[in-house]
């Protein structure tokens, strides 16, 4: 289970004396460096690899469970929530908390507890045996249980002019770039909450926002909906599609084909804000863990485990039914309970192991190395 180099802790975790493969968990990062400049494994109990509303959630709940968590969190840490402005929906915060304020908090509260968070983004795994391993920057990990939190990112159209013009006009984060927009005509294309959302935050910039949809009705919340549509500044462009963003050095206007009868139309306009959706973030994983058919990690459903022994996944990269930070933090929150429990039953299997006695399935815990 260990490498013998590793420091090891005693963990009283409930009631059992586990010996982890932690390092000390109040000295922050600093190992982590110190591995980093040797070239040596970090070895601990649980990698988290993620650092949005789910990974920092495991993070909080192991890191208190005193097993010392390493949060591999990306090098732009936070997920999306980074690029969302206001967050009406979160509990605890009845005035509204913006996306990256809520992020800071919860990791203020992962490292109070002793997470340490690597900025970094992994860029290979080996999950085939235990201790499972996993590279970042150039600093390789060894963990026994791994959670997977690593969420969705923004989709784009596919046009060759929205890539070309991408950081000149196009943009897939109204926060980031809506100052730039300032008295300036623009358009949101998407027809879920992303899009009503940005199209009213930009709002806030714009002189008209066009909201542009492909089909006859919008798949948002009716709050949203009836919000975007009454106010004065968002026109609703429905059954219409970009076919092109017009423009050679930046967004000068669209062409926009129509889904309701033939023909087309050109919009004039400053800026294109793309908000039709997410993919998940499944690609070091992709040869190891199990994927579902629109390519989300799949967990078993009853509990978070994947079809790796001790392997667990949380948050938007398994998850595209609900996609909400509360539920993100709520799976991340799940996991870490599935890895402490986990844990405590290789444990107990240990033991077992070791005075020559049957092995005992733990409830809650699969002993098998893949489903
Ligand atoms: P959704 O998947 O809900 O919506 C994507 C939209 O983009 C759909 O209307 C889809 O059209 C359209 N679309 C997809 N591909 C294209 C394309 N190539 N060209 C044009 N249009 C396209 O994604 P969202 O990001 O909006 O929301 C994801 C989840 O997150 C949802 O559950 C949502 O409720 C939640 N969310 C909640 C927020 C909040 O409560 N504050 C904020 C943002 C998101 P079609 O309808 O035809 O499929």
């Amino acid at each position: 289970m260990s490498d013998d180099a590793t420091p090891k802790t005693t963990n009283p975790l409930a009631g059992l004396s586990l010996t982890f493969l932690a390092a000390d968990a109040t000295a922050g990062t600093a190992p982590i460096a110190a591995a980093a400049a040797s070239g040596g494994p970090v070895a601990a109990p649980v990698v988290i690899v993620g650092s949005g509303p789910a990974g920092l959630t495991a993070a909080i709940y192991t890191a208190r469970a005193n097993l010392a968590p390493v949060v591999i969190g990306g090098v732009v840490g936070g997920g999306q929530l980074m690029i969302t402005s206001e967050v009406e929906n979160y509990p605890g915060f009845p005035d509204g908390v913006q996306g990256p304020e809520l992020m800071s908090l919860f990791r203020r509260q992962a490292e109070r507890f002793g997470a340490r968070i690597v900025d970094a983004d992994v860029d290979r795994v080996e999950l085939g045996s235990r201790p499972f391993r996993l590279w970042a920057a150039g600093v390789e990990y060894h963990a026994d249980a791994v959670i997977v939190a690593t969420g969705a990112e923004a989709l784009w159209i596919g046009l060759e002019s929205e890539t070309r013009l991408r950081g000149r006009g196009v943009s897939a984060c109204a926060t980031c770039d809506g100052f730039f927009f300032r008295d300036k005509e623009i358009a949101v294309v998407g027809g879920g909450d992303s899009a009503l959302e940005e199209a009213l935050y930009l709002t806030h910039f714009a002189s008209k926002i066009h909201l542009i949809h492909r089909r006859d009705a919008f798949r948002g919340s009716k709050i949203m909906q009836a919000r975007a549509a009454s106010h004065p500044k968002i026109q609703l462009h429905l059954n219409r599609t970009v076919e092109e963003v017009l423009g050679a050095e930046h967004v000068e206007g669209l062409r926009l084909g129509k889904t309701d009868g033939p023909g087309e139309e050109e919009l004039k306009l400053d800026g294109l804000f793309v908000a039709i959706g997410h993919r998940p973030n499944v690609a070091v994983f992709r040869d190891w863990l199990e994927t579902d058919e629109k390519g989300y990690l799949r967990a078993d459903g009853a509990t978070t485990a994947s079809n790796i022994d001790g392997v667990f996944v949380a948050g938007d990269v398994d998850d595209h039914r609900y996609r909400q930070a509360v539920t993100a933090a709520g799976e991340g929150c799940r996991a870490a309970i599935d890895v402490e429990r986990w844990l405590e039953a290789q444990q107990a299997q240990e033991v077992q192991r070791a005075q020559g006695a049957p092995e005992a399935t733990a409830s809650g815990a699969r002993t098998a190395t893949s489903r």
